[in-house]
């Protein structure tokens, strides 16, 4: 039986969290421009707006998602607010992160090397049992393609990690990103 209290709220009154419902904190990573904003807007909102910017500050937004084995999954999404231009600062945001999602473009291997560059920075300084996804966002745009599908396989393979391809404008594969994750969670035991 896994004991990991994965995410866990030290404090026994703090969250209700319990094998059946877990809450977790999910840090988006990846270049600017490459979609984590409308990846969040989507799935927690139902909409695709490019002009409204998550802008939570120091808060997050969040979504709970119930799984079939009626297990639910709160994730509390922290907004990156630009933290990513600033490595020094990384580390401030991932830290105590249950699920890291790493974010490129399809149409831009510049943000494919950048999401690798994470997955590194990731696998030195985050939580050792971290879920990482590998995520391929705006595959809407297949006729601008850049990276191929077989390349994101490949590298998170290599790196034991979830990959999925999104679209943010078209809704493909949003929700079944987070569920994906959501299965991926080591459960605290039931006690
Ligand atoms: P962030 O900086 O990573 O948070 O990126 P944003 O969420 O702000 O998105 C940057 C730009 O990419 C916006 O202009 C969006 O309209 C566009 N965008 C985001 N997701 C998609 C997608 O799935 N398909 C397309 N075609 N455009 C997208």
């Amino acid at each position: 039986r896994d004991s990991r209290q994965f995410g866990r709220d030290n404090s026994e009154n703090g969250g209700g969290q319990d094998a059946k419902n877990l809450r977790v904190k999910l840090v988006l990573l990846g270049d600017s421009g490459v979609g984590k904003s409308c990846i969040v807007l989507r799935f927690v909102r139902g909409q695709f707006d490019p002009t409204s910017k998550v802008t939570v500050g120091a808060s997050f937004l969040s979504q709970t998602i119930a799984l079939q084995d009626s297990t639910t999954v709160k994730f509390e999404i922290w907004d990156t607010a630009g933290q990513e231009r600033y490595a020094a600062l990384a580390p401030l945001y991932y830290r105590g992160a249950a699920v890291a999602v790493v974010v490129y473009d399809i149409t831009s291997p510049e943000s494919f090397s950048k999401a690798q560059y994470w997955v590194k920075e990731l696998q030195k300084h985050g939580s050792p049992e971290i879920v990482l996804a590998l995520v391929g966002n705006k595959a809407d745009l297949h006729e601008k393609r850049e990276v191929a599908v077989q390349d994101g396989i490949d590298y998170a393979e290599k790196n034991g990690m979830f990959f999925i391809e999104t679209s943010a404008k078209t809704a493909d594969n949003i929700n079944e990103l987070f569920e994906e994750i959501a299965k991926r969670l080591p459960r605290p035991s039931a006690s």
